[in-house]
């Protein structure tokens, strides 16, 4: 590939206008793939900035909140033509920026057009329920209505899906929104603003602000005029960012990381269990929430089991993922990279044992890049730090099982709980599985990184704020019920 610089500065967009902070720093955003490509600049912002962003996001409520639930629909529903127009544009974006592969990255645009489709309904369907009064002449009603300005706070991994899951039902049910996207991937954050504009989102109704977190993410949440703050990355930050916000009454969803378990049961189909580990691992270099990062196997599949993983991991093809026969493609950055080396580095030394990959990848292809080739650990023990902390990366450690009852335990025997997979074709092993693991998501042969946008979506334990997003759950968090008692 072939270097290449854009000149292009990129702006906030606050109160309906793109406009540049004044004396504003500028952040060159690059390729993770081939680091001498240069995607654009974008400001640094201040306080100020976000404050105001907030301002313009107050001012536009009442008006949009007064907006028809039709005429919201309809602005939705543009916005989701929009995009699927330019998928295919911002799908390659996203992978020059973020560094999935062309396939992901289109499909993560497309999975953003389903879920604007689905609450493009929202406004149109019943937001409140009649109840019977103890006095006949009473009509007694609840309703939701909007929570108010919402700080937005989105990670870099779905820079798309992520804040389009967030700002689709933000906007259908009334809010206004301050969106912060990661400084890593703001550019996908800029086309996903400009289609919401596009669609005729009036003034204010949608602000974005670009910078650090810990400059425009944490004003956001402790600006007095957001209502509410939907963040979605790591515990720490969200941890913090709760304490923060809810301290001043706002109303906090938290969507944190995962170390997700695939059990193999004893009668599990190898190849397909081989195929399942090995996407729900390496796909997007096993950067999502979801992704696989244990594999707890029953003991008498582990060897056979363990030699076919390797040999899968072994033949993947990895690459810049603008390539569309790479499978996977580079971490999001050196820093990225450096801590997922640091915990292939922690493995060994723990004693589990490193069966392949476990080094940056510095070939041809490679040398600008943040590659670290498919790795798999071995003996892995489930108190080891590498089988109870988040790895972000493309790892997976082998964990063995006695029993069922184990490799639930396993499973269970850490702080996370987003999703979770079992391999088998035996319904009552199925069944012991879905009803006995700690886990928001719960698959039966299929990966834990799968999930509809039709459908809630959240952990339990350390994985989530106990709220859910997408689907009609998302209402939840994005509204408060008003109760009526009508007496004429
Ligand atoms: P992160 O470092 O926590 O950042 C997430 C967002 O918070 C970014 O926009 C970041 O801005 C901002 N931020 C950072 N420090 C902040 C602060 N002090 N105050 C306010 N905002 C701050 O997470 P990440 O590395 O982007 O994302 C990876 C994590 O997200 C993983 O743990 C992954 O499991 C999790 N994740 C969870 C889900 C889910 O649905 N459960 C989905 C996807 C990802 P800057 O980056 O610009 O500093």
């Amino acid at each position: 590939m072939s270097a290449q610089v854009s000149e292009t500065r990129y702006r906030n967009y606050i109160g309906g206008e793109w406009v540049m902070p004044s004396g504003a720093e500028l952040r060159p955003n690059q390729n993770p793939a081939d680091t001498r490509e240069v995607l654009g600049e974008f400001p640094r912002s201040s306080e100020e900035d976000v404050a105001r962003a907030v301002e313009a996001a107050a001012e536009a409520l009442p008006g949009w909140r007064r907006t028809s639930g039709p005429q919201r629909s309809a602005i939705l529903t543009k916005a989701a033509e929009i995009l699927e127009r330019r998928a295919q544009e911002i799908g390659e974006v996203l992978t020059r920026e973020e560094g999935k592969t062309i396939g992901e990255g289109v499909g993560e645009v497309l999975r953003g057009v389903q879920i604007l489709r689905f609450y493009a309904g929202e406004p149109l369907r019943p937001i409140g329920e009649n109840y019977a009064s103890a006095n006949p002449d009473t009509f007694l009603y609840t309703e939701r209505v909007p929570v108010g300005v919402v700080g937005v706070i989105t990670p870099w991994n779905f820079p798309v899906a992520i804040p389009i899951w967030k700002l689709a039902p933000c906007l259908a049910y009334g809010n206004t929104a301050v969106f912060k996207p990661a400084e890593l991937t703001p550019l996908t954050a800029h086309l996903i603003t400009e289609v919401f504009a596009e669609a005729g989102l009036p003034p204010g109704v949608l602000n974005l602000v670009h910078g650090p977190g810990q400059v425009v993410g944490e004003a956001l949440a402790r600006h007095p005029k957001v209502n509410a703050i939907t963040f979605t990355g790591s515990n720490a930050v969200g941890r913090h960012l709760y304490q923060i916000a809810s301290a001043r009454g706002a109303k906090v969803q938290l969507e944190l990381g995962g170390k997700n378990p695939v059990v193999i049961a004893e009668d599990a189909d190898l190849a397909q269990a081989v195929e399942i580990v090995t996407s729900g691992a390496m796909r997007s270099t096993g950067q999502k929430c979801t992704a696989t990062s244990r594999v707890i196997v029953a003991e008498p599949l582990l060897k056979e089991f363990t030699e076919a993983l390797v040999e899968r991991a072994k033949s993947i093809t990895v690459g810049p993922g603008i390539d569309p026969a790479t499978y996977m493609g580079p971490l999001v950055s050196e820093e990225r990279r450096e801590s997922v080396l640091r915990y292939i580095e922690i493995g060994k030394q723990e004693g589990a044992k490193l069966l392949t990959g476990g080094e940056p990848l510095t070939g041809p292809e490679h040398k600008h890049g943040f590659f670290v080739a498919p790795t798999v650990f071995a003996d892995v023990e489930p108190t080891m730090r590498i089988a109870q902390e988040e790895i972000f990366g493309p790892v997976v450690g082998v964990i063995r099982a006695r029993s069922l009852d184990e490799a639930i335990e396993i499973a269970n025997g850490v702080d996370f709980g987003l999703s979770a997979s079992i391999i088998t074709r035996d319904i009552r092993k199925a069944f012991h599985f879905i009803r006995s693991v700690e886990a928001g998501i719960v698959h039966v042969n299929s990966e834990t990184a799968g999930a509809e946008p039709h459908v809630p979506f959240g952990g339990m334990k350390g994985s989530s704020s106990y709220s859910r997003e997408q689907g009609r759950a998302a209402m939840e968090f994005f509204t408060q019920t008003k109760t009526v008692y009508l007496d004429l």
